[in-house]
Order: structure tokens, then C-alpha cells, then sequence
């Protein structure tokens, strides 16, 4: 299990496990013939990402960064992603019951970050984090429920509305201090209004950058998928995300790297690379 600690705030690795991912789509416009270098294929043409969140003990507060993809999907999506439904495992592994977080940050409502947020009891959704307050941008969440042809498959309300209904989840208009030293920031192109979730101690900086760059394999600028609704934005997004992080020395955790929860990045000549810690 992984752990660093920045001033007073410890940053645990947790994980929901692995899922299956279309390569192609993982990759967007790259051509296979470069992307499967970095993230080799399996025979039918799939990735294992990672489902990567962070447990912040920070003062007296406990808090879970994503909840990767939980227990509830129907069969056909599991037969498809093949969850491995690890996360609240791995947070008892790390010492934490469920009970004990008081607050939850989802970067984005899509399936694979928000999937633990709720359990299904009794056939209701019902917070899987009773005494958690969830936080999530407004913008996303006011996307998911328009349910639009393009992008709803992602949206399962399951995951959310009971929160929104019952006041657990707080919606938030823009950047925003959520505990002492755990703050979120916008950065458009996967949504419109995803939020990394930045993290500050002993004067260093952490950030969750979540799917702006999903893995170590898509540093490059123009390495974005297909499943982002911007990808200009994206872009622009990478380059203000790294003319900060790079003079920085951020260390950034990467959402779905399968190998690499965090790393630094450092440039080389033009190019962007992960110094693993
Ligand atoms: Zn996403």
C-alpha cells in the first residue's frame, strides 16, 4: 500500500482494482501503432486501467478522493468492464471503515469515479459513507441528468441523485476550499466542469488531475481519448495544468494507471515524462 505524506496531510493509495477499456477509445486519434508501445492490448483490443482513489487523513478530517465503479452496475456492464469491486476492501486494508469518512470528492459523476458513492440495500441506493459529505461540481452533475444520446451510458443516477435529493451531496459553482489544505479546480475537456483535486502541506502540492490525463501513457498534449466531450479544451487545459505542476514539482495521481498512482513529471527536450516515486 502506498503512502506519502505532505506536511500534515497523509495520502494513502486505494483502489476499486482494475476494468476493462477499449484501447482505441482509451487513445482517441493516436494511431494503435504508437499507443500499444505504451499500453499493450489484450486479444480483444482491451486495456486494464486502474481505479485509482486517495484516502487524505488531514487534521480530523478523513477523506476519500473517487469511488471508482462500485457494486451495482447491471450484469451486460460488468460482463464488458469486468470490475474487480475492490475499493472498500482496500479501505479497510488502510484501516478505514466506511463510517469514519466525513467527506467524499468526486471529480466527475461518470460510472467509474462515483460508482461506491452508494450501495444498493433493500433495492434503494442508499451512501455507502453515511456521515460523508459529497462534493461535486454543479455543472456535472446538471449534465448527467440532461441524459444526452451522446454520453448517458456514463450517467447512472443511482450513483448521485439520492445524495443531491437528501442534501449529502453539496454542489459546487467553481474552484473551492473543500477541508484545510484539500481544495478542487476546474479543468475542462473530459466534461465541461471536472474538477482535479489539489492537495497542499509542507509547502508541496499534490494533484489528482483525474481523467484530463487518465494515465502516465497519455502525458503528450494531444494524447486524449475519445470519450472526452472538449478535446481542444483539453488541451488548453493540459498546457495550464503543466506550466504550473512541471516548475512546481506538483505530484500528480494519474485516475486509471494501472501502475503508476502518482508520479512527478518532468520535461525532456519537448517532452513530458513520469518520474516515479
Ligand atoms: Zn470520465
Amino acid at each position: 500500500m502506498r503512502r506519502v505524506t505532505l506536511g500534515d496531510i497523509e495520502i494513502t493509495h486505494v483502489s476499486d482494482g482494475t476494468y476493462y477499456l477499449d484501447g482505441g477509445a482509451f487513445f482517441g486519434v493516436v494511431p494503435k501503432v504508437l499507443w500499444q508501445r505504451r499500453l499493450p492490448p489484450d486479444d480483444m483490443n482491451r486495456i486494464s486501467g486502474g481505479m485509482n482513489s486517495l484516502l487524505l487523513r488531514a487534521g480530523k478530517h478523513t477523506v476519500l478522493v473517487e469511488t471508482g465503479m462500485g457494486n451495482k452496475l447491471p450484469d451486460k456492464m460488468k460482463q464488458i468492464y469486468c470490475p474487480q469491486e475492490k475499493l472498500l476492501e482496500s479501505l479497510a486494508a488502510a484501516g478505514v471503515r466506511p463510517e469514519q469518512i466525513d467527506t467524499v470528492i468526486n471529480t466527475h459523476l461518470h460510472f467509474d469515479h462515483c460508482g461506491w458513492n452508494t450501495v444498493r440495500r433493500h433495492g434503494q441506493a442508499e451512501p455507502t459513507f453515511p456521515n460523508a459529505r459529497y462534493y461535486v461540481q454543479k455543472g456535472e452533475w446538471e449534465h448527467g441528468i440532461r441524459q444526452l444520446e451522446r454520453d448517458r451510458v456514463s450517467y447512472i443516477s443511482d450513483n448521485y441523485d439520492p445524495l443531491v435529493s437528501s442534501g449529502q451531496m453539496q454542489l459546487l459553482e467553481g474552484d473551492q476550499e473543500i477541508v484545510p489544505g484539500i481544495s478542487v479546480k476546474v479543468y475542462p475537456g473530459h466534461t465541461r466542469h471536472m474538477q482535479a483535486v489539489m492537495i497542499r502541506g509542507g509547502r508541496q502540492t499534490m494533484c489528482y488531475i483525474s481523467d484530463l490525463i487518465p494515465t502516465t501513457a497519455h502525458l503528450d498534449l494531444t494524447w486524449v481519448m475519445a470519450f472526452d466531450l472538449f478535446p481542444l479544451e483539453t488541451i488548453e487545459s493540459r498546457k495550464k495544468f503543466y506550466a504550473e505542476a512541471i516548475p512546481g514539482k506538483w505530484l500528480v495521481a494519474f485516475t486509471h494507471d494501472p501502475a503508476t498512482p502518482w508520479a512527478y513529471l518532468q520535461m525532456e527536450g519537448n517532452r513530458i515524462s513520469a518520474q516515479r516515486v
